[in-house]
């Protein structure tokens, strides 16, 4: 039954980071998630077996049926990394609390890679569905009162970078941190409670970093996307919440 779960879950994975693609690619444009989707270059509408995620771009050796243009490959690799996460997932954590978060994660994490890379936005809509999927998730599996507790946490950490953003554009006379970031910062407030919370915003500086000298050298770009960082730091802190624990058990007395 396992394999059966973990290739029904590549495949589920690989499907949603196509829409997650045009999600992250039609909002930020204001065009409609609904509607076929066309080649970029000549404007021809897919068929269905152009839309397989993965396949289409084998069986059409990467060049558009009709116009015989190169088809960008980071879709089909999107669709496949897509794939193999989800059923890592599955075959990492079996049906539990960890796994259908760490599906919403990764959905998440497609989603801001794109829209925040290529548009500098993070989309209103993913973050409200995903702190209410954690929200109900944390209802059903720990109960109310410690939901109801994290919306807490998600407030905190809100606020905390509410605070960061506005003292930083004082500081630096410029937007320190966007809407979209702060709005993470809930999220990441809810799924992990303030002090695992804080720890992955202190990680999320580090990532950025590297990013963003080279960003700064090599574009003269002083606009750097945040969220991309963000989420993955979330993701990382909690796949290995048990290790981040122990870091802050070093702090308590
Ligand atoms: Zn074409």
């Amino acid at each position: 039954m396992n394999i059966y779960y973990a290739v029904t879950f590549f495949i589920l994975g690989s499907v949603l980071a196509s829409f997650y693609g045009v999600v992250a690619t039609r909002l930020p444009e204001e065009k409609s998630i609904l509607g076929r989707s066309h080649c970029l270059y000549c404007n021809h509408t897919l068929s269905w077996f152009e839309l397989i995620p993965v396949f289409s771009f084998l069986f059409l050796r990467g060049k558009c049926k009709n116009c015989k243009k190169k088809l960008p490959v980071y879709e089909p690799l999107m669709e496949l990394s897509c794939g193999i996460l989800f059923s890592l997932s599955y075959l990492y954590y079996g049906f539990s609390y960890s796994f259908w978060v760490s599906l919403i994660l990764i959905s998440l994490l497609f989603i801001i890679f794109v829209s925040d890379f290529r548009y500098m936005i993070i989309l209103d809509s993913p973050l409200v569905l995903s702190s209410l999927l954690i929200f109900g998730l944390k209802w059903f599996y720990y109960g109310l009162s410690s939901a109801l507790w994290s919306l807490l946490d998600g407030a905190i950490l809100f606020f905390i970078f509410y605070l960061i953003g506005y003292f930083g554009s004082k500081l630096f006379s410029r937007e320190a941190l966007g809407g979209g970031d702060i709005k993470l910062a809930f999220v990441m407030g809810l799924l992990l409670g303030v002090p695992h919370a804080i720890m992955a915003l202190v990680l999320s500086t580090f990532l950025a970093l590297p990013y963003a000298t080279y960003s700064l050298f090599s574009t003269k770009e002083r606009e750097v996307p945040f969220g991309p960082f963000l989420i993955s730091a979330l993701f990382i802190v909690f796949l290995f919440l048990d290790k981040f624990s122990s870091i802050l058990n070093l702090f308590k007395f």
